[in-house]
């Protein structure tokens, strides 16, 4: 059975007396609209901790468009009714005055890395989930914290901030988990219509041979302009974004070193898509 706590007070009781029993405990946070990804760090939190904690919290400071908010898919009983089947311990579902009480005046904001990529198309994003985030590692107070690789400069941000902080939390990050034609999960493919939903797995297409051309040492700028247009060819609106960046610190890199990251944000209709992939060492160089 799940356990589902609305309040502070509850989570820090549950959490507590966890660690009072000598037991390790994980938090998953998420917006909700649960997805094979969210399980996959539930399942990669439960194989490290004795305790697993999910938050569902839709965070509107992390919208930058108001309609992105309104819209954003919202799923609760089919969400309990998943973590029940993956087997985490605790639910959080906090109410707004829980995370942003009356009165709220604090803002984290994580310079450097959040700039660029995500963090130039959609202003006050990444103060919006450092905020939450640092908030939720503190009234959590689990020692390890699991986020998906599939908003990898969000896990970047996150890194930056618990170490600049000081908040007593290893930050695990986890591979994407795709559906079978390689499409990204995300809740918002919840909104893809049908035929926008056959385009969508274009993108990873071509983000995996995108990697390929350059980890066989294709010109960077050249290649990257060469994927930009084959987006737009595969019936996407606008391409935001493809970049090759640092693994590490996500450096912009025009001739690749390696371990990179190649990261994309594109709108296919009024939905955008972010996928990113890793551009690692081939064997033998
Ligand atoms: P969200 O509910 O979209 O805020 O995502 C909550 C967490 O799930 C974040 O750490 C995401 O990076 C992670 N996540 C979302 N989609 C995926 C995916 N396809 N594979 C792995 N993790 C994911």
């Amino acid at each position: 059975m799940v356990e589902i706590v609305r309040r502070l007070a509850d989570l820090r009781s549950a959490v507590g007396g966890w660690r009072r029993q000598g037991l390790v405990s994980a938090v998953v946070p998420t917006m909700g609209a649960l997805h094979d990804g969210h399980i996959s760090l539930v399942q990669a939190a439960l194989a490290r901790a004795d305790r697993v904690v999910v938050t569902i919290f839709v965070n509107p400071k992390q919208f930058n468009a108001a309609t992105d908010l309104v819209n954003y898919p919202r799923a609760e009983a089919s969400d309990i009714a998943k973590l029940e089947t993956c087997g985490a311990h605790l639910l959080y579902l906090p109410a707004i005055e829980e995370i942003y009480p009356p009165g709220f005046a604090t803002t984290v904001s994580v310079t450097g890395i959040s700039e660029g990529l995500c963090g130039a198309f959609r202003p006050g994003h990444f103060d919006g989930v450092a905020t939450v985030v640092a908030k939720l590692l503190l009234q959590t107070g689990a020692e390890l914290a699991f986020f998906g690789e599939k908003d990898f400069q969000q896990v970047k941000v996150i890194e930056r901030m618990v170490r600049d902080l000081d908040i007593p939390v290893e930050i695990v990050a986890c591979p994407t988990v795709r559906e079978a034609d390689g499409l990204a999960l995300s809740s918002r493919n919840l909104r893809l219509g049908a035929a926008e939903r056959e385009q969508a797995p274009r993108l990873a297409a071509i983000l995996f041979a995108t990697a390929d051309r350059l980890q066989a040492g294709a010109a960077v700028a050249a290649t990257l302009e060469a994927a930009s247009a084959e987006i737009i060819a595969a019936g996407f609106r606008t391409v935001e974004y493809l970049e090759l960046r640092a693994e590490s610190d996500l450096r912009p890199l025009d001739t690749l070193e390696r371990p990179a990251r190649l990261l994309v944000a594109a709108w296919l209709g009024e939905t955008r898509l972010i996928d990113n992939v890793a551009v690692v060492r081939r064997g033998g160089d």
